[in-house]
């Protein structure tokens, strides 16, 4: 039985950790600082049986080199060399085995945010690093348009009981923008009513079901007739789906709520 654990670190990210607590064994996604990972060891004396890197940035990577000398995890990772320490270079559709908790994780590429950014699809997690947040998607520093857009079609393709696992602590100020794009979609209210109370009590926003994201993110929802109606607004030639997805990143990049 596989249990899952957030640790907050720097201003929003999170190091999500998968533990098999009879085993006292826990795998580790992104783990931007060794601190709190090394703390969380520690005091449930557990073994650092694996990492898993969505991509290259550093507050997703600082605290490999760290967690590698002291614990020698097995180190999974796109195959991109901004990335040292991986142990194992995975590509998309792969299934890599996690030996030290007997379990399999599915490899997705989904470039957009970064060229070699991938997501690992386990059991019913999904760790998407910075390309799917919960009501936004990440910013594109070198893909284009088309390539976020793909990759977030095939993380819409997953089963929507899938537990959307995402990097960063974004929903509230996400919310605000996708209430300005769709604000009569009631999903969209229900979630964010949802989140604030959440946040008030000082607990995560995530995961969240990726069921709920295709209700109410708007990144998700370029074919629904509220997001089109606001592209026409805001554009008015005749649009593609990728167009649309281009215009709301866009707008979101400057969007001040
Ligand atoms: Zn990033």
């Amino acid at each position: 039985m596989l249990k899952l654990i957030h640790l907050p670190a720097f201003e929003d990210n999170y190091i999500w950790m998968l533990a098999d607590t009879e085993c006292g064994v826990a795998l580790a996604v992104d783990p931007g600082d060794a601190q709190p990972v090394e703390a969380k060891l520690h005091e449930q004396q557990w073994q650092l049986g694996c990492i898993l890197i969505t991509h290259h940035h550093p507050d997703h990577t600082g605290g490999v080199a760290a967690l590698a000398k002291r614990y020698h995890p097995q180190i999974i990772a796109p195959d991109d060399p901004r990335i040292g320490y991986a142990s194992q270079r995975v590509e998309d559709g792969e299934t890599v085995d996690i030996d030290k908790l007997q379990v399999q994780a599915q490899v997705l590429a989904v470039p957009g945010h970064t060229l070699s950014h991938v997501a690992y699809h386990l059991n019913e997690w999904l760790f998407c690093g910075d390309t799917l947040f919960s009501l936004g998607c990440g910013r594109l520093f070198e893909g284009t348009p088309t390539q976020m857009l793909s990759s977030l079609d095939s993380i819409r393709a997953l089963s929507t009981t899938t537990l959307i696992c995402a990097a960063h602590e974004y929903t509230l100020a996400n919310a605000r923008f996708a209430l300005s794009v769709d604000p009569d979609n009631t999903d969209l209210q229900n979630r964010y009513a949802a989140v604030m109370r959440c946040r008030h009590e000082g607990l995560p926003s995530l995961p969240v079901t990726l069921g709920s994201e295709i209700c109410c993110n708007p990144f998700l929802r370029v074919d629904a007739p509220a997001v089109q109606a606001w592209c026409a607004q805001h554009e008015p030639q005749p649009q593609t789906r990728i167009d649309r997805f281009a215009l709301l990143r866009q707008a979101k990049d400057h969007f001040r709520g």
